[in-house]
Order: C-alpha cells, then sequence, then structure tokens
C-alpha cells in the first residue's frame, strides 16, 4: 500500500448556530475541524489506508486538538508542524437556503516550513495537493509549490484539488486560477468541483471545460456532481458515474471523502499509473468513491461522517 501525503490547511471553522447568513448577530458558535487537506487524510485512514498530514497548526489548544482529531483517526502527523502564531480560525454561519457570511482569521497555517528532508519519501507514493489557503500567500504557498516541485521530479503520483473558496478570492478569481494552472497541468488527477471546472477553464459547457482542462495537460478528471454523481474525463473518454440514493443531512466534506476514497483505492494499487490505462478499473474505483461521498452526506459534520471499510462495503 502506497502512502499519502495530504498537504495544506487543518484549521478551526466556528459554525454559527440558528442565526440565519448574519455573523453579526451569531451568539453561539460549534468548534469543528477543517481544512479539505486534513480531512482527505482522514478519509484515507479511516478506510484503512496510509496517509500523513503535512500542515501547520498553533501551538495553542486549538492546534493540539486538531492534531489530536487527525490522530485519532490514525493519520499519521509526524510531519505537521506547529507555529508560535495562534491556529487559523475561520467563522462561518449559513442559512437554510445555503448563503453563507464569512469571517477568516489566518494564523498558523501560513506558517508551514518547506523540509527538504521529506522529498526522498515522496519517491513512487502519492501526494495530494488541496489548495484552499495554500495559494493565499505566506510560507505555506512557497513550501507548497516546492513540494509539488519535490513529488513531480520523485515520480510520485499527484492528485490536485483547487478547493476554490469564493469568500477568500472574492475579486481576485483570475489570480485563483493562474495560481491552479501550473497544478492542473501536472497532477495525474484533478478533482473539481462544477463551479471550479467552470472557473479554471472558462467554459460553462461540461464537454468544453473537459477539453479545455485536458488540452492544458490534465490526465484524469473528476467533476464530482452532488447526487448526480460524478464526471470522469480522460483524453479519450467520458463517463457520468451515478451515485448512490441517500437522504443527506449535511454535504460537507462529501467532495474529500470522494477523493480520499477514490486515492485510497488508487494507493493500493502497484503502480498508481495503471488507472491511466484502465478505465474500467477506474470506473469501479469511482462508483465506490461516489459511495464514500453518499455516506458522508448522511450524518453532520465531515470528519466524524467518513466512512469506515466496513460501513462502504455495506452499501450495496
Ligand atoms: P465539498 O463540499 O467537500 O467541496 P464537492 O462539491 O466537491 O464537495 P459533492 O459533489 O457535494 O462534492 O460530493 C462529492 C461526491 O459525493 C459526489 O460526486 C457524489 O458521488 C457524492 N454525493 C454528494 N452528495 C450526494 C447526494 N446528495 N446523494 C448521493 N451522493 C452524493
Amino acid at each position: 500500500m502506497k502512502k499519502v501525503y495530504c498537504i495544506g490547511e487543518l484549521l478551526i471553522d466556528f459554525v454559527a448556530e440558528n442565526q440565519g447568513n448574519d455573523l453579526a448577530k451569531a451568539e453561539v458558535f460549534t468548534k469543528k475541524p477543517g481544512g479539505a487537506p486534513a480531512n482527505v487524510a482522514c478519509a484515507i485512514a479511516k478506510l484503512g489506508g496510509l496517509s500523513k498530514f503535512i500542515g501547520c497548526v498553533g501551538e495553542d489548544q486549538f492546534g493540539s486538538f486538531l492534531l489530536g482529531v487527525l490522530e485519532d483517526n490514525h493519520v499519521d502527523i509526524s510531519l505537521a508542524q506547529r507555529s508560535k502564531n495562534f491556529t487559523t480560525l475561520a467563522f462561518v454561519s449559513i442559512a437554510e437556503d445555503g448563503e453563507r457570511d464569512f469571517v477568516f482569521s489566518r494564523g498558523a497555517d501560513k506558517k508551514l516550513k518547506y523540509d527538504s528532508k521529506i522529498k526522498k519519501s515522496f519517491q513512487n507514493n502519492i501526494v495530494h495537493l488541496g489548495a484552499a489557503t495554500a495559494l493565499l500567500g505566506g510560507d505555506l504557498e512557497d513550501a507548497y509549490g516546492r513540494y509539488f516541485f519535490d513529488a513531480l521530479t520523485q515520480n510520485a503520483f499527484i492528485s490536485f484539488d483547487p478547493n476554490f473558496r469564493s469568500d477568500l478570492w472574492k475579486g481576485d478569481e483570475n489570480i485563483f486560477v493562474k495560481k491552479c494552472m501550473p497544478f492542473v497541468q501536472k497532477a495525474h488527477l484533478c478533482k473539481f468541483s462544477l463551479e471550479e471546472a467552470r472557473l479554471i477553464s472558462g467554459k460553462v459547457n461540461l464537454e468544453e471545460c473537459c477539453e479545455f482542462l485536458h488540452e492544458v495537460g490534465t490526465k484524469v478528471i473528476t467533476i464530482t456532481l452532488g447526487g448526480e454523481g460524478t464526471l470522469l474525463s480522460t483524453e479519450t473518454t467520458k463517463h457520468t458515474i451515478p451515485s448512490i440514493p441517500v437522504n443527506p443531512v449535511d454535504t460537507t466534506g462529501a467532495g474529500d471523502a470522494f477523493i480520499g476514497c477514490l486515492l485510497y483505492q488508487i494507493a493500493g494499487l502497484h503502480d498508481p499509473l495503471e488507472i491511466l490505462e484502465n478505465i474500467d478499473l477506474l470506473i469501479d474505483f469511482v462508483k465506490i468513491a461516489n459511495k464514500a461521498g453518499a455516506l458522508t452526506t448522511t450524518n453532520f459534520g465531515a470528519i466524524p461522517s467518513l466512512p469506515n471499510l466496513e460501513q462502504l462495503l455495506a452499501i450495496e
């Protein structure tokens, strides 16, 4: 089983309870672990895979809490770093119609330092880059770019998820797209939401989105479509792979569960590049990853809802 190195942010989401979408009126907040790359690491480890998290939290109680959550979920945190800066916090309120209000207090996540000693361990393993805060500057952006370069030179299998957060890039969407481009060009596998595929390609039609993304270099594209399943596209074929019917209560983390489960399966291959040749195998993997995404929507919170292998296999 190959190791999956998940690089990016780990932070606290303070979710406002019952206050509509106005943070000014919010009084009660629930503390939740957040950060897409950390969720992906948990998704892999919960299924029995080997995931290592590379990111930075503060030397405060929130940092200890977050690393404790990863450890409880069997993620290897030996490469995680701590900084004197406070742990990054996101305050969010979500109205029933999905509208969000957002305050972001960036701290330790941006302090991740590049460590050249890690490079060798990427060799023939998998590197997953989740970009939500990683492209916002700070030491993290520098480390992120260098780890990406290391992954390329060490022949790692590279997975990329842009994790576009509109609240973080208001008015600067074109900068986000530009910064994503090298990853989109070189990653073996990219996971996009529909919004991300459209934003990065500049196209609305899905066929045209995929055509553009393959043209710039992406080998395997997955576009997650919520209850509709996933569009899987390679340079030669395109398949919409349906998900399973569920009664969703909270969709947070479904995309992370999906890509985590897909990477867990790819990590079991002798050569991850086999998925570029074997489309039937890839379709089977996506069918199972769809189930992981669907199951995650049936409970509240991202990490607690991620399925273990037994729960995943119990689904027809
Ligand atoms: P995130 O909010 O984590 O960024 P995302 O938008 O990338 O997520 P979704 O499309 O919401 O991800 O979900 C990922 C996958 O989970 C989908 O491709 C699908 O297979 C499954 N899934 C999500 N929602 C549902 C649902 N309501 N019913 C069935 N399956 C679902």
